[in-house]
């Protein structure tokens, strides 16, 4: 594994964040040995870490939001009735057109849409044919004819028994999960509504043509959190107070063409464009998580309506939440809000002949849903798009420090001199607290570069004032600059500058930072004071 930087000049941003990704341990093709296929990816060591972060904080906030909100975890291959009572057999398809020559296969939308910069959503077979034709649209690889488009089904099929006669499905999202397993939830919960089902779990979808890299995948993981409610109080939410003022930002669908963003309070979102208080809360909610928790700049978020056209004919209001991505040239999905109405119970409840309406008081009703879903791959993508910075010395992710893989490396300065030992006590009683890398290969300078490149926001290097008198050198990723920290503040210190009540300038005494590499030079050994050994 190389030490310089992994931005040779000329390269754009997409290829410089994929070369680090493979290279240093995010994600890779799955496979890859073997040739890899499209659309199916592993995360490394570094990946697995920051998905798990992320996975984490949408977890600890969408949970956090109702005490009757709970987490499930289900099986990924499911019985053909499923999808026939969801309704994915017959509808979840992509329109596939494929070239009379070389027999490759497209979505015939993605070229309509790449060639005429208009969105097609919506539009049938036929009229995609005709656009294809009347725009004299060609295969992109040899130039020849393309045959009339028709509708291909994303799912995954499998025959599963000894005979091979079960016909089962690789679910295609999540949340068929909290559907099906809602009557025995909500009779588990004590029969309350509203109450919410979250799923974190993989989806499958047999995507047509898997082009964008790490961003359309065909095994990837959702984040779902399904509501279940009675639709008589749609316009009721628990907390409204607390999000009324709040700013959401908005693309109406009547705007959708310039892109206009316009910023709306909750309250004018409910009264003038009738989003009801349920769905504009958790927009609100969603909105926040996006750049309180992720650290997103507010102008590269933004949630999109969908038409009447563009959207499932069951979602009576549907949101995508977009971020821009100079990787994927702008505004790009990452999740949604869709309220499904009782499209998915009421279908459940048909092919399976279960009842899963409820009874509340006097009232009989199946109950409604409103869907937060997002894209966990997608999610990590952004991330590492909109932190991504190039300078002139490094490349660096400046990660949040709650996300980034690593928090913080320690750096013994040299290999000997009990400076290993006294680095491996340091990292031992860090580990119990944070996420944190033992680096003690190259010099200092590299050591720092390779942090900075992976996103690590802090750094700690031991030398031999550390031995004489218990201090340490902590290194802020994104200034650079460096303080001087007691080795028995560090813990504290450092949750304090991580939790932003301690200016990182104030963390310790300044050091002038030198040369790194010149900070090698050797003093005379004096025998460490031992750590603390009830604080390890
Ligand atoms: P798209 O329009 O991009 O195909 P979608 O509208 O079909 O996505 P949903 O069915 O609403 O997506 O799924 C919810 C979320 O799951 C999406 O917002 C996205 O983040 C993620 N997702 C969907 N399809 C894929 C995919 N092929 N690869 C990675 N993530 C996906």
């Amino acid at each position: 594994m190389g030490d310089k930087p992994s931005n040779p000049k000329g390269t754009n941003k997409t290829e410089i964040i994929m070369t680090i990704a493979s290279k240093r341990g995010f994600f890779y093709p799955s496979a890859e040995i073997y040739g890899a296929k499209a659309g199916f990816w592993t995360y490394g060591h570094l990946g697995t870490r920051l998905k798990q972060s992320w996975e984490s904080l949408w977890r600890n906030y969408f949970l956090g939001l109702s005490k009757s909100y709970f987490e499930i975890d289900d099986c990924n291959i499911m019985p053909k009735k499923v999808f026939e009572g969801s309704g994915h057999l017959a509808h979840f398809n992509d329109p596939l057109t494929e070239c009379e020559k070389c027999h490759f296969r497209f979505r015939a939308d993605q070229l309509i849409e790449d060639a005429t910069h208009t969105n097609v959503g919506g539009v049938s077979a036929e009229d995609m044919t005709k656009i294809l034709d009347d725009n004299k649209l060609l295969c992109p690889r040899c130039a020849s004819k393309l045959l009339p488009v028709k509708w291909f089904n994303m799912m995954f099929e499998m025959k599963v028994g000894a005979t091979g006669e079960d016909i089962m499905y690789l679910r295609p999202e999540s949340a068929q999960s909290p559907y099906l397993a809602f009557k025995r939830e909500f009779e588990a919960l004590r029969k309350k509504i509203p109450f919410g089902l979250a799923v974190i779990g993989k989806a499958y979808r047999n995507e047509i043509s898997p082009r964008q890299g790490f961003f359309r995948l065909r095994e990837f993981t959702q984040a779902e959190l399904q509501i279940f409610f009675d639709p008589d109080k749609i316009n009721e939410a628990e907390n409204w107070d607390f999000v009324k003022a709040y700013k959401l930002r908005l693309c109406l669908a009547k705007d959708a063409k310039e892109g206009k963003i316009n910023e709306i309070t909750c309250e004018e979102a409910n009264k003038e464009l009738k989003i009801p208080k349920l769905c504009a809360y958790n927009m609100a909610k969603v909105q926040q998580f996006y750049l309180s928790k992720m650290g997103i700049p507010e102008e590269k978020f933004r949630f999109r309506e969908l038409d009447e056209k563009e959207r499932a004919f069951y979602n009576k209001l549907h949101f995508d939440i977009e971020l821009n991505m100079d990787t994927l040239g702008g505004f790009k999905e990452v999740a949604g809000v869709h309220y499904r109405t009782n499209h998915d119970l009421g279908g459940h409840q048909e092919h399976s002949k279960e009842k899963l309406e409820v009874v509340i008081g006097d009232k009989r009703f199946i109950p409604h849903v409103l869907e937060l879903s997002f894209g966990v791959d997608r999610d990590v993508w952004a991330l590492m798009d909109v932190f991504f910075k190039e300078e002139t010395e490094r490349t660096l992710f400046a990660f949040p420090a709650g996300i980034a893989p690593v928090t913080v490396a320690v750096y013994p300065l040299v290999n000997k001199d009990n400076i290993p030992e006294y680095s491996t006590e340091i990292y031992e009683r860090l580990g119990k607290e944070f996420r944190v890398f033992f680096d003690d290969s190259a010099s200092i300078g590299r050591r720092y570069r390779r942090q900075d490149e992976i996103g690590t926001p802090y750094g700690i290097t031991i030398d031999y004032d550390s031995l004489n008198d218990n201090t340490v050198t902590l290194r802020d990723r994104d200034s650079m600059k460096q303080v001087r920290v007691k080795v028995d503040d560090l813990i504290q210190t450092l949750k304090k500058v991580i939790a932003g009540e301690l200016a990182f300038e104030k963390a310790g005494t300044p050091v002038v930072a030198k040369a790194p590499e010149k900070e090698e030079k050797e003093k005379a050994y004096k025998p460490h004071l031992p750590l603390n050994k009830h604080e390890k």
